[in-house]
């Protein structure tokens, strides 16, 4: 049995943050603790054949073979209760072998040993107990061609049948597939015991426990057997891990010699092997200058492979997105390994610290950061925390896990240490958990994840669930299966290259509020953050706020009494600071803080509360935001327009009510189902205006749209209305970029309908139309 060392397997850590291998991590939401696990999912069903092979085979019946008459046999076994196995064949010299003996598991009786088992001293009971059921075969030509058939048949047994959850356990039956063969030898290098061997299979395959077509027993025999195997595959695998670390590292200097911003580091044993090896791109360096201030360190995957943990640093942009920072491939998780990680990325980055580096649960990690980012606040990601409760505790807490889960949501989200304090006593005593490792381990770290101790640090919106997401995904491209680690390097350049330009969409930044406030503060931010603080613009209207004898402010919500919150305004350098501590963890002010600057009159928020790193101007790939920003207002204007239009003519009475309603919603729906921008551009440009439509329809269409609103003799619309149709008309016949195309395709079919639909609405002809704006 040899194991194939060819391709790179990435596995999530399963060692358990407490330091146990024991106990058993399941991730919430992924049901794959690899993503790999393509390579076990092809797994056959344990008896491919029996649903057809259940009948009874009978003397006389033909075979192809002996071995399709053996699998007939062991079918039919299976499904009654017992096993066989090959008893005897007879051979001559003009057919070869002529006879084959099958016979009952049971049969015979078990032969004294000759010499002592020195592995089982013990004498084991035998199941042989003399049955005399079998299937004997006999093999003829006939016309040339060989067949078997069966000379003799009994099934007559003189033992109990086994049920079917038995019948399975028997050796026969149990059977390593030859790709869970290879997962379990590389679990098994990986330093995974057998028992969690087993685990880590039924969790991939998604089967109950003891539902594998094999035992415990199995994988440890097996384990056993392929030890030399291993060995020898061990000696093979050391050197491609070698050869691979090598080619790494001339793949980096490669890179190094075309791309002078591309950067490096490697370590080496005694023995001149390369163990650690990290890197970075001019794009990461440039962006860590402005979004430096939060990283988020990733170390949840490792290569069992190459036996190399992965860490990967990301940032966040002004519009949200992830950013590659760099990558680090380490011999292990070692204090000391994870420490010269941090270096390299501290020298990488012009020996710039972030303000906050956010990782999963690791105590390894936590001493390094400790002692190479002193000033560095180490945040634990909450749902890095979340995503262990169940495993950790929904065994031991059984029906009471739903009611702690609550309890542990609720203590995550307080707001002061001393509650959290409190609570948590209160929770630990609830549950008798008291001496539980897991929680002693969180509470232990508690200056790293409970909102109640993070709160006033930096964030910089990197701990919400769709960054998260985000990061995922980026890793899951990332690790895509590859042959060796230049490929998975080469990967990474591409990803990290194209991932730090692509803006892929539009965002339109439509005012809400009509507030002065709002109008600045969208010409200065990124669609990302501007909606983020309209969001709170929006939410300020909502607030009461009550001068206190200080100066400062209580602002609470108009309808509920608590969470009431402090607002000091420092009026001389206009600094103002809210208890809820909004802007210190994420950079965008407050609601409440908003409010009470709105009440002293401001038109505009102070300069500072503009983070550079909210910034349109600090975007890395310049883009012509303000261009689309100003185009995609005038389309909203029209729309708006229109749309005003519709709802006072569709008030008048409620079938016009009715009837737009559900014409507006059909509209929607295909404007939804509208192909997107490259797909439909691409027609148009191969078709010189466009293809989807009859030619006729669409050269005419724009103008007819036109000769059609004039001919509707609605001298009654006043001139916006005229205005903004012929807005909307200009935009679909522009000959515009490409980028407007296809919005123009989706708008072409909007007004076409809007037309039909204004056309309709006059055939009403009951009311009066009335001018609008
Ligand atoms: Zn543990
Ligand atoms: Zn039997
Ligand atoms: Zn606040």
């Amino acid at each position: 049995m040899a194991m194939k060392p060819s391709s790179n397997i990435w596995i999530r850590r399963q060692q358990c943050p407490c330091g146990d291998w024991k106990c058993y991590i399941k991730y919430e939401g992924d049901d794959l603790a690899s993503i790999s696990s393509q390579h076990v999912k092809t797994e056959s069903a344990t008896s491919s054949s029996s649903s057809e092979a259940a009948f009874t085979p009978y003397v006389g019946q033909i075979f192809r073979s002996d071995d399709d008459a053996f699998e007939y046999y062991s079918s039919f076994a299976r499904k009654n209760g017992f096993s066989i196995r090959k008893a005897r064949s007879t051979e001559s010299q003009n057919l070869g072998i002529y006879r084959r003996d099958f016979v009952c598991y049971r049969s015979g009786f078990n032969q004294p040993r000759k010499k002592a088992n020195v592995e089982h001293p013990r004498e084991r009971k035998s199941v042989r107990c003399g049955c005399d059921a079998k299937l004997y075969l006999t093999k003829e030509i006939v016309d040339g061609v060989t067949q078997w058939y069966v000379s003799q048949f009994s099934n007559v047994h003189n033992h109990e049948l086994l049920e079917d959850d038995q019948v399975r356990l028997l050796p026969a039956y149990r059977k390593i597939h030859e790709q869970d063969q290879e997962r379990i030898l590389l679990l098994s290098k990986a330093g995974f015991p057998v028992n969690r061997i087993v685990k880590v299979l039924e969790l991939e395959k998604g089967v109950q426990p003891g539902q594998l077509p094999f035992i415990e027993k199995d994988v440890r025999n097996f384990v056993r057997t392929c030890k030399k195997a291993v060995q020898e595959n061990d000696a093979l695998l050391t050197e491609k891990r070698e050869n691979d670390m090598l080619e790494l590292v001339e793949a980096c200097k490669a890179m190094a010699e075309r791309d002078p911003d591309f950067i490096y580091d490697y370590t080496t044993d005694e023995n001149e092997k390369v163990e650690n090896i990290a890197w970075s791109y001019g794009n990461s360096v440039r962006a860590f200058t402005v979004f430096g201030d939060v990283v988020s360190f990733d170390t949840t995957y490792r290569s069992i492979t190459y036996g190399l943990l992965l860490g990967v640093w990301f940032g966040i942009d002004n519009h949200g997105k992830e950013i590659l920072l760099g990558c680090v491939l380490l011999q292990d998780e070692s204090s000391h390994s994870l420490s010269w990680a941090l270096q390299s990325f501290v020298r990488f980055m012009r020996g710039r610290h972030p303000q906050t580096i956010l990782t999963d649960i690791d105590s390894g990690l936590r001493d390094a950061i400790a002692r190479e980012l002193p000033n560095t606040k180490h945040v634990m990601c909450m749902w890095h925390v979340l995503s262990k409760l169940s495993s950790w505790f929904s065994l031991h807490l059984g029906p009471q896990y739903a009611d702690f889960k609550a309890d542990f949501d609720m203590l995550c989200h307080l707001e002061n240490m001393e509650d959290f304090e409190h609570q948590w006593s209160l929770l630990v005593a609830q549950y008798g958990l008291g001496s539980d490792k897991h929680l002693a381990l969180l509470y232990s770290c508690r200056a790293s994840w409970p909102l109640s101790y993070i709160r006033s640090y930096f964030l910089a919106r990197m701990m919400t669930a769709e960054f998260s997401q985000y990061l995922e995904s980026f890793l899951k491209r990332i690790l895509s299966t590859q042959n060796c680690l230049q490929v998975f390097f080469e990967q990474v350049s591409i990803v990290a290259n194209s991932g730090n330009q692509i803006r892929d969409r539009m965002h339109y930044m439509h005012i809400k509020t009509c507030m002065p406030i709002e109008e600045h503060a969208r010409s200065i931010l990124t669609p990302y953050a501007f909606h983020l603080l309209q969001h709170e613009l929006v939410l300020a209207m909502q607030y009461a706020i009550t001068e206190m004898a200080n100066g400062s402010f209580l602002v609470r919500h108009y309808k509920k009494m608590e969470g009431e919150r402090l607002v000091i305004w420092i009026p001389d350098d206009e600094q103002i600071h809210c208890s809820c501590k909004e802007f210190e963890q994420s950079g965008i002010l407050c609601r409440h803080s908003l409010r009470v600057l709105v009440m002293k009159n401001f038109f505009q928020l102070p300069e500072k509360y503009f983070l550079l790193r909210w910034r349109l101007e600090s975007s890395l790939v310049p883009t012509d935001d303000h261009s689309i920003q100003s185009s995609n207002d005038e389309c909203a204007q029209a729309f708006h327009s229109l749309a005003a239009t519709l709802l006072t003519e569709s008030l008048v009475s409620k079938e016009r009510f009715d009837y737009v309603h559900r014409g507006l919603t059909g509209l929607l729906e295909s404007v939804r189902n509208t192909p997107l921008a490259d797909e439909h551009a691409s027609n148009l440009a191969a078709n010189n205006v466009t293809k989807g439509y009859p030619d006729d329809e669409i050269e005419a269409g724009g103008t007819e749209v036109v000769t059609d609103i004039n001919n509707l003799g609605l001298q009654h619309f006043d001139q916006r209305i005229k205005w903004d149709w012929k807005l909307i008309t200009d935009i679909v016949n522009c000959k515009g970029d490409r980028q407007m195309i296809s919005f123009k395709s989706k708008l072409r079919a909007s007004v076409i309908w809007l037309t039909e639909l204004i056309d309709l609405m006059k055939a009403y002809n009951d009311t009066k139309f009335h001018s609008v704006c």
